[in-house]
């Protein structure tokens, strides 16, 4: 994973990271567990960007664009914006982590959403992600646990370049049987 920090991004005292989870949804996280808080994740980046596990669009240079539409923006509770994570991530250090598409729009969120308190159209920005799929934090497919910096690497278990699957140590180290029907449960809810 590739770790970054930023001023606007708790006074750049803590390392963040990129984390994508169920194909298309990515995250702002920090890059381990600090302290005894085990919450690590810091704002949904594309919370109108449904989720699917179809390729999101991918930009000349191969690296995904994602309208960058976070749910701390629509969130009345956390004092950190929309433009904060903006800025933190075009000026991140060591590199940028975004760069600027050039388009905006007036979006909303999921139809059928409660969780986002500003609920109305606002302005976003398209963004191109920098960071390979080998720099970003990989997400379980079986327990949605998150890769955590300095610790192994999940294994890829399918798909390919941004659209790879993972599995933790834990569940690939469970009966192939589970795993199994794990797959047909998920297969079964998505269709529902
Ligand atoms: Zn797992």
């Amino acid at each position: 994973m590739f770790v970054f920090t930023h001023q606007n991004l708790m006074n750049g005292i803590f390392d963040h990271a990129i984390a994508r989870r169920n194909g298309n949804q990515y995250f702002l996280v920090l890059s381990r567990v600090y302290g005894l808080a085990p919450y690590r994740e810091i704002s949904h980046l594309n919370v109108s960007t449904p989720q699917s596990s179809t390729p999101l669009p991918l930009s000349n240079e191969g690296r995904p664009c994602i309208w960058l539409d976070c749910s701390t923006d629509r969130s009345d509770f956390i004092p950190l914006q929309n433009p904060s994570i903006v800025t933190a991530l075009l000026n991140a250090q060591p590199k940028p982590i975004i760069k600027l598409c050039g388009l905006t729009r007036r979006i909303s969120p999921p139809t059928g959403t409660d969780r986002y308190s500003k609920s109305e159209e606002i302005e976003v920005e398209k963004v191109e992600l920098l960071l390979s799929e080998d720099e970003l934090v990989h997400s379980c497919y079986y327990c949605g646990e998150l890769e955590m910096d300095g610790s192994e690497h999940f294994e890829r278990i399918g798909g390919k370049g941004y659209n790879s699957t993972y599995g933790c140590a834990e569940c690939m180290s469970t009966p192939w049987i589970s795993r199994a029907v794990f797959e047909v449960a998920k297969c079964w809810d998505n269709k529902q």
